[in-house]
């Protein structure tokens, strides 16, 4: 017969063993870079399995360069450059038709505020450019896309593009690209990551245990931060006056156009949106943008389980009724 104690020892002995096995690893972060659409992209992604990450993160990077490949008017055979050169009627694939469509509700939403057809005037203010000039008034008003002209026509899975307007993408694609990423590091079982193209950021999860901790840019200070909020699993998007602009006789000149002008938008210094997805933070950020800090909360409030932060011309704050106090000032 055995001895009682002893078969004690050993029954503890093997707790002992199953309980150390089944420690947790420990979680690590892995973070990367990678230059997409113009924008240094950081992923970041928290777990147990460093190697895993890894590879979801290169996965997540193709997904967006792919993005890129579609909506760059750079890139000569993207689908969007294919849409700009013909006015037959093209067949797109789903992720364009999903942008444009989504464009076009933003667009009536903002009573025309936010315009995919404003590819001619970009090329005319050519903020690129070693020194941009703002452009004379005939230039702009020569190519300004009548308002009451349908900018593309949908039809099912074709596209026509009006003749006299080039289709630009650039306040809606980036975000549409986080997303993309956003589904790649999900389906990798990726639970705690966080996207970030240049201020366009979408999160999965917590950082860890921890909401995500965002700082929105100081618009006039270069490198700091005006507040932070703590989100998970959402995303939130910043428009500003300060990422692409020149300054001539004292005035600053920025790349968010009033379509019925052809000129800045004056009213905000920035907006930033959250929403549950980066595609339509992107779009309404610039809408609200454009729309001033009035109608751009209206317009923000109208959505569903969206919410913003609004930075007016004169510096004045103000947020959806969601977000108050929620955000730390710095
Ligand atoms: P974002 O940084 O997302 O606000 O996008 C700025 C870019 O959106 C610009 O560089 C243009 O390509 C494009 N854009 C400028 N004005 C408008 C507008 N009123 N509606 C839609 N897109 C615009
Ligand atoms: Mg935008």
């Amino acid at each position: 017969m055995l001895n009682r104690p002893l078969l004690l020892i050993a029954a503890l002995l093997l707790i002992l063993l199953l309980v150390w096995f089944q420690r947790p690893a420990p979680v690590t972060e892995v973070a990367r870079t990678a230059l997409i659409m113009g924008t240094l992209v950081e992923i970041k992604g928290v777990g147990q399995d460093q190697k895993h990450i890894n590879r979801a993160i290169s996965n997540a990077f193709t997904a967006m360069r792919k993005e890129e490949e579609r909506f760059s008017p750079q890139i000569e055979s993207s689908r969007l450059s294919l849409l700009n050169r013909t006015t037959a009627a093209v067949m797109v694939d789903p992720q364009m038709l999903e942008l444009l469509q989504l464009g076009q509700e933003i667009s009536r939403q903002s009573q025309g505020a936010f315009n995919l057809g404003l590819g001619r005037l970009k090329a005319l203010w050519n903020f690129e450019a070693e020194d941009p000039r703002v452009p004379t008034t005939a230039a702009i008003k020569a190519i300004l896309p009548d308002p009451d002209h349908e900018l593309v026509h949908i039809a099912g899975n074709r596209v026509t593009r009006s003749s006299g307007v080039q289709l630009d993408l650039g306040g809606i694609a980036k975000g549409y690209a986080v997303d993309q990423a956003l589904k790649v590091l999900r389906t990798a079982g990726i639970t705690s990551a966080s996207v970030n193209a240049g201020g366009d950021i979408g999160l999965l999860g917590g950082h860890g245990e921890r909401p995500w901790k965002i700082g929105i840019q100081h618009p006039r200070r270069p490198g700091e931060v005006l507040a932070t909020l703590e989100l998970r699993n959402q995303t939130i998007v910043t428009s500003g006056d300060y990422e692409r602009f020149f300054i001539q006789k004292g005035v600053r000149y920025h790349h968010l156009f009033d379509p019925q002008t052809g000129l800045p938008a004056r009213g905000c210094q920035s907006v930033s949106v959250i929403a549950p997805n980066a595609a339509e933070a992107d779009a309404l950020a610039t809408a609200a943008f454009v729309l001033g800090p009035q109608k751009g909360l209206e317009l923000l409030e109208q959505r569903p389980q969206v919410e913003g932060l609004i930075l007016a011309a004169d510096g004045t704050a103000s947020v959806t009724s969601g977000l108050k106090g929620r955000i730390q000032w710095r």
